[in-house]
């Protein structure tokens, strides 16, 4: 938002609300946002074998027709996701069950560039009280346009040892907490059983290490084992 907006929008509120004080909003328009998503295009990489993200006009506007309508079709996990317990278990909350206090608020970004496992040392300085909710920014696969070979993933013990800190959801740059070729889900199982809510193939580039408000909202589609997501994070 830029200075000029963000007068406009103080002095609007103002007046439509006289009995809310002016500096809560003084204080919001001072806190920027950073969006934290890949855009989802019809040149987004999917899963090898997944369905590919495609949008497409079924009708645009023209003589007789007053409007633009369009339609998507996508695999779950294509873009910026949120995978729900059902991906990994068949007992597992659908993503329209799933509980939205974990999907909103204090989050601390962690930088774990060049390596391919990410331990406890690159969690350093965690306070799982003050920040439930960490992101782990690798830049291992900032393209989203080519699916990588390998990806870093978390090492065996981290993921019970996160849920002991107290941590309740986990985001990363990278299209899986699993490695590309491995079929056994195991740190999705090890996330679950610590009870992690798990974000996938953030944008991090702009989030440097640090504390943030983060806001990460799942499509309401019944039944479904996941959703994109359009996820920010907001300074402080
Ligand atoms: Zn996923």
């Amino acid at each position: 938002m830029n200075r000029k907006n963000g007068k406009a929008g103080k002095k609007l509120v103002s007046s439509s609300f006289p009995l809310f004080p002016a500096f809560l909003f003084e204080t919001e328009l001072l806190m920027p946002l950073i969006d934290i998503t890949h855009p989802l295009s019809n040149a987004t990489a999917p899963w090898p074998g997944d369905t590919q993200f495609h949008f497409e006009f079924v009708c645009r506007i023209s003589p007789g027709i007053a409007a633009n309508v369009g339609k998507f079709t996508s695999g779950i996990h294509s873009g910026t996701h949120m995978d729900a317990p059902l991906h990994y278990n068949n007992s597992g909350v659908s993503i329209d069950r799933l509980d939205l206090d974990i999907l909103l608020g204090p989050a601390r970004v962690f930088l774990a560039q060049n390596t391919l496992t990410l331990t406890r040392e690159h969690f350093a300085g965690l306070d799982a009280r003050a920040t439930p909710r960490v992101l782990v920014r690798t830049n291992h696969c900032d393209d989203k346009t080519k699916f990588p070979a390998r990806i870093p993933i978390l090492a065996p013990d981290v993921p019970a040892w996160l849920g002991e800190q107290g941590v309740r959801l986990i985001g990363l740059d990278l299209p899986s907490v699993d490695q590309t070729d491995d079929p056994s889900m195991q740190i999705h199982h090890r996330l679950e059983k610590a009870n992690i809510i798990i974000l996938e193939n953030l944008d991090l580039r702009a989030a440097a290490p640090g504390i943030y408000e983060l806001i990460a909202l799942p499509l309401k589609i019944a039944g479904a084992e996941g959703s994109p997501i359009r996820a920010v994070l907001r300074t402080p």
